[in-house]
């Protein structure tokens, strides 16, 4: 690997071309598969800072507990890899609650009472799918009602004696209408005694299912937090011990190092006292930049959309009529991802005819780049190749990759 570079020199190639890495401009979102987020240098230098020191872990991880409880309001917190790895060791806490020997019998032996209610609609991928995140614990996924319906008495029904937890996802990848509200499902469960765990990973609102009484709440460091990858576990004093505990079992493949707890408490803090004001504003102008570029050409509808999900956040949907533009949305999405650098847009609906450009990524000077490109490609839209595959890639899911990696 070539000569440091840090972090401040985001905005410019240096580290890419040091390393040998082709460029990449991020309009899609907090993607694993484009390295999550743009860590703020204040974050870096925190992790840099715990690299060379010991320390006792537990140590840190109280003072992890103390920034997620200051965040969220919750009792008390504690650090793992990702939030796929939280959704896990909640699961597993739920299941073996402070026991050391039922922790250490997992996945193989969770006992009797390892069922994990989730609505059949909730049952979504995020590039796994969380179902995977329950059975990793041992847990086994107790489906209710139907993908875009789920009823009262089917989640009062499939309560049990068997039943260790509830897990609720909060996600545009779940089905959006026909679902439970948080508020009753949290209700039915607490009547029946059953603990709520939340799949919130991507959501900007870290407080309001804890207060609206979520037993256990994931979210992820590295989406909108700008943190290092690492997973948040904040919750219930006795469950967040019991999700801590599993370091012991299934947790030690998804142990999180010091220097990412180091960097995570920081992106906390950072997140608490950020002017999150100014970053709307900021996004709001690449939003309208990208509308002016993008209006008057044949067969492009631009037009700003408010997130799915309700965070503070918008993005620009771009609209393709074949006819009009003499391309498809599927085929000029494959072709930005081709240029250099790398246009990555938001493709997972690409075969519904949109693409959209996420504002939340970019470094000092990419959303000019991205605008004056996108409108360069798009006046001449109808020279892009077209294939009956184009949308095949984003519609599968980033499979191919996987499959042609090193092959
Ligand atoms: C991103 C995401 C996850 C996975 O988060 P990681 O921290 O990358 O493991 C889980 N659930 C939802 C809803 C997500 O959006």
């Amino acid at each position: 690997m070539a000569a440091p570079v840090t972090a401040q020199d985001n905005s410019d190639w240096a580290w890419h071309d040091a390393n040998g890495l082709s460029r990449v401009i991020n309009v899609n979102g907090t993607m694993t598969s484009l390295g999550a987020s743009r860590v703020h240098p204040d974050v870096a230098r925190a992790t840099a800072a715990a690299m060379g020191h010991f320390l006792r872990i537990h140590e840190l991880q109280s003072k992890a507990s103390a920034a997620i409880a200051a965040l969220t309001g919750a009792e008390a917190g504690c650090l793992t890899a990702s939030a796929s790895a939280g959704i896990t060791l909640a699961v597993a806490g739920c299941i073996t609650g402070l026991d050391p020997a039922r922790a250490e019998a997992l996945p193989r032996n969770p006992g009797p009472r390892s069922e994990v209610v989730v609505q059949a609609g909730h049952l979504c991928g995020y590039g796994a799918p969380v179902s995977t995140a329950v059975e990793l614990a041992g847990g086994i996924v107790r489906s209710i009602g139907q993908s875009t319906l789920a009823m009262d008495h089917q989640l009062r029904g499939a309560i049990g004696p068997q039943t260790a937890a509830a897990l609720y996802v909060v996600s545009h990848h779940v089905v959006h209408y026909g679902q439970i509200p948080f508020a009753r499902f949290v209700d039915i469960c607490h009547a029946a005694g059953v603990p709520v765990i939340v799949d919130a990973a991507s959501e900007y609102d870290l407080q309001g299912f804890v207060a609206a009484g979520a037993d256990l709440a994931i979210y992820s460091a590295h989406k909108f937090m700008g943190g290092p990858t690492a997973g948040i576990i904040a919750g219930r004093r006795d469950l967040v011990r019991a999700a801590y505990l599993q370091n012991i079992g299934i947790g030690r493949g998804m142990k999180i190092g010091k220097e990412s707890m180091a960097g995570a408490i920081r992106a906390m803090e950072m997140w608490m006292v950020r002017d999150h004001a100014a970053a709307r504003a900021t996004e709001r102008a690449a939003l309208e930049m990208w509308m002016a570029q993008l209006a008057g050409i044949p067969g492009i509808m631009p037009r700003i959309m408010p997130d799915p999900t309700g965070n503070p956040l918008d993005r620009l949907q771009v609209d393709v009529d074949p006819a009009g533009s003499g391309s498809t949305a599927a085929a000029i999405a494959r072709h930005l991802a081709g240029l250099d650098p790398a246009i990555i847009v938001r493709n997972h609906e690409v075969e519904l005819g949109y693409f959209q450009l996420d504002p939340c990524n970019l470094a000092p000077g990419q959303a000019e780049i991205v605008g004056r490109t996108l409108r360069e490609v798009l006046l001449s839209a109808r020279n892009i190749p077209q294939s009956p595959e184009d949308a095949d890639d984003a519609r599968n899911g980033g499979v191919e990759s996987y499959l042609n990696w090193l092959a």
